[in-house]
């Protein structure tokens, strides 16, 4: 297992580090560690400004290859780039779906037209993007999507109708993409298109679902006979789902170490606050601060064993236990969050308007059981995928 970077990536990383110093700070102070899972409402023009002013500097798309205004990044150096973006700070990205999901599956599978036509967009942080895969009745089971796309002889256009749900930040993004039937007839993976939509149109309604945490990062999507180019399908007709299943396996973990120094910060915070209310003098409370630390440092090293596997790039085995890891971990830390504040955690602190950090960290960390895979079906795929067991039976379709 490879536990350090070699001196070229150590270079890059001072390079990364010295940029984030000199601009994340003056009208970008208040940003920083803002937005994120449960904390998308905080920020926002901000945040957008931000993302060209990240792509002015060259540090959007860095995996991209040169060509379209990417630097050819290794994963060492995403992942290097962004834990260093994590340590200084940066806020949540308003861009990563762009960036991290429809801009590698554009390179592989788009056309030429659709790559001229939206990774420029992307690169300047300047389209947002957003998912529309889940339906009410296509979560875990996404073969059953039921939006339908009727080609229109007449117009020459693909014209989409049906409900999506959950979309994380439909109301910031200019475009989704969307996973539509295209054979009525058809069912289960077979007859679906994936489609690049315009969301600035009459006929497509976005409706915010509130959150418990009292914000909505989160929509209903309602098309309605919306309009979607002919050159703005992605593969071929009723080819859709392994454009879906290819953009799901672009996310290369390169999040990861970011991703746990934002844990390692909200652990910080709640010993701090355990030190000061006294709770840090408890031995139940002090064993799970005590797990919670071995915890992330499992995390850590499972990272570099993922990012040691392969050479090519590809993910082993080793990275199909982070998602279920890393979720029940911050959910298990939102509870001991709330266990340490005791009565406080039921009250809104003094001088704030909303809930307070830990509070709305304990609310939201319930969601990340559930969104990219709930943690049944991560186990479905550890022991049909990695382990080998027989599959589950599935219905027909
Ligand atoms: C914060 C958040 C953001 C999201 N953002 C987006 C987004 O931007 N775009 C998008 O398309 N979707 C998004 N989602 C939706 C997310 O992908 C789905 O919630 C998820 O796939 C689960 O689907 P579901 O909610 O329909 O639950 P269901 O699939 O109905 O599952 C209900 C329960 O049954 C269990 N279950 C289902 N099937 C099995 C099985 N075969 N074996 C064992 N147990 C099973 C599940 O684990 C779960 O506990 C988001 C969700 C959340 C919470």
């Amino acid at each position: 297992m490879k536990i350090r970077f070699s001196a070229q990536d150590e270079r890059f990383r001072q390079e990364a580090a010295d940029w984030l110093a000199d601009n994340l700070r003056g009208d970008f102070q208040p940003i920083r560690f803002r937005g994120g899972p449960g904390d998308e409402h905080a920020f926002v023009a901000e945040r957008k400004a931000w993302e060209q002013c990240l792509a002015e500097g060259g540090w959007t798309c860095i995996g991209w290859p040169k060509e379209w205004g990417g630097r050819d990044a290794s994963i060492e150096q995403q992942v290097i780039f962004n834990e260093e973006y994590a340590r200084a700070g940066g806020p949540g990205r308003v861009g990563h779906i762009g960036e991290t999901l429809v801009g590698p599956t554009l390179l592989a599978l788009g056309s030429p037209t659709q790559q001229e036509r939206y990774l420029p967009g992307i690169r300047a942080g300047l389209e947002l993007w957003c998912q529309g895969y889940s339906e009410p009745s296509a979560g875990s089971d996404l073969g059953n999507v039921r939006t339908r796309a009727v080609w229109d002889e007449t117009a020459r256009k693909w014209r989409l109708s049906g409900q999506k749900v959950w979309t994380s930040l439909a109301h910031e993004s200019r475009y989704v993409f969307v996973i539509a039937r295209i054979d009525p007839s058809s069912v289960g993976h077979k007859g679906l298109g994936f489609f690049l939509l315009d969301m600035q149109q009459p006929s497509v309604t976005i409706r915010p679902i509130p959150q418990l945490t009292g914000t909505s990062e989160f929509n209903e999507v309602f098309f309605d006979e919306a309009e979607c180019s002919a050159d703005d399908i992605v593969g071929e007709p009723g080819d859709g789902w392994r454009v879906a299943m290819a953009l799901l396996g672009f996310e290369r973990g390169v999040s990861t170490l970011g991703q746990q120094m934002l844990f390692q910060t909200e652990l910080d915070e709640i010993i701090r606050v355990a030190q000061q209310n006294g709770t840090a003098r408890d031995p139940s409370i002090r064993q799970r601060i005590a797990e919670a630390h071995i915890g992330l440092r499992t995390m850590r090293y499972n990272s570099l064993r993922m990012m040691s596997s392969g050479g090519d790039g590809s993910l082993g085995r080793e990275a199909m236990i982070y998602k279920l890891y890393w979720s029940s971990w911050h959910r298990n830390l939102g509870k001991l969050a709330m266990d340490i504040l005791g009565p406080d955690a039921e009250l809104i602190p003094e001088g704030e308007y909303g809930l307070g950090r830990l509070q709305s960290l304990f609310l939201f960390t319930r969601a990340d059981t559930i969104y990219g895979g709930t943690n049944q079906i991560q186990r479905n795929l550890i022991a049909e995928q990695a382990l080998g067991m027989p599959r589950e039976p599935r219905g027909q379709k």
